[in-house]
């Protein structure tokens, strides 16, 4: 696995406001992290600062010690699986949405991967396998659906790093928990970035940050914060 750490990281959209002021934070190699705090908080810009989608503007951010501005944009994405809120799929078929996470993947490799990923249940199966169109931009899919594609994709990836935006957060409660299962199994000895918006989503986190106005205000497992309150 890949550690990970933010140091002393700040960052701004524009000049006037800055949403980062100064988090500094590790994911040891195999831990899961997760950043919680409420709505415009900076929670998803940490996330983007990792994917390399803008740089930081003073601090740094390392994977493995080594700067992320000195790694290509290619080799950063190819080490992370991200998993957004919404998944947009292509106009293609199912496999070949799967196959995305890794372009060379075998057919048996695709349909292990949709296995994992429980994605069985929603496809009809064909002689070619996951053929199932699925459609202009995945809306024949539901949300949950869509999430396990994204996961199925994931899991044929097989990144050093996960990395959670809100992942579950359009979903219903019921589908929530099933995702939520379905991810954890990814994330197990993985080093995993969770981005969530409520403490009660990510309670089996090796470190919970509380992130508010762009600084962290407090950190510690779930019992900690709890026993805080
Ligand atoms: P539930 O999902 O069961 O409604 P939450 O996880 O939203 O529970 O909240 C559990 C407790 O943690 C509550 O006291 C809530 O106010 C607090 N809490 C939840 N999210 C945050 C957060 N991001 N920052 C600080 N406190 C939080
Ligand atoms: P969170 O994920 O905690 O809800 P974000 O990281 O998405 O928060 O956003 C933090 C702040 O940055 C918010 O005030 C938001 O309006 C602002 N912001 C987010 N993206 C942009 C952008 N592309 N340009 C300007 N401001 C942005």
């Amino acid at each position: 696995g890949a550690a990970i750490r933010f140091e002393d990281v700040r960052f701004s959209y524009d000049p006037e406001r800055e949403i980062l002021k100064g988090v500094s934070f590790e994911v040891p190699a195999g831990q899961t992290v997760a950043i919680v705090g409420p709505s415009g908080a900076g929670k998803s810009t940490i996330s983007r600062l990792l994917y390399r989608f803008y740089d930081v503007a003073s601090g740094r951010i390392t994977v493995d010690g080594q700067d992320i501005r000195d790694i290509t944009q290619e080799s950063l994405r190819a080490a992370i699986g991200m998993v957004p809120q919404d998944t947009v799929l292509f106009n293609d078929t199912l496999a070949y949405n799967i196959r995305y996470g890794r372009p060379g993947a075998g057919d048996a490799e695709v349909e292990r991967a949709a296995e994992l990923a429980q994605i069985d249940g929603f496809v009809k199966r064909t002689p070619k396998g996951y053929a199932t169109e699925v459609g202009e931009r995945g809306l024949k899919l539901s949300g949950g659906e869509k999430q396990r594609v994204a996961i199925a994709r994931t899991i044929l990836k097989d990144p050093a790093i996960l990395l959670l935006d809100e992942a579950t957060s359009a979903l219903d409660s019921h589908t929530e928990r099933e995702i939520q299962d379905a991810l954890e199994r990814v994330s197990r000895g993985r080093t995993t970035l969770v981005v969530a918006h409520r403490l009660s989503t990510v309670v089996g986190a090796d470190e919970i940050i509380v992130l508010e106005h762009g600084r962290i205000a407090e950190r510690g497992t779930h019992a900690e914060l709890m026993a805080r309150r």
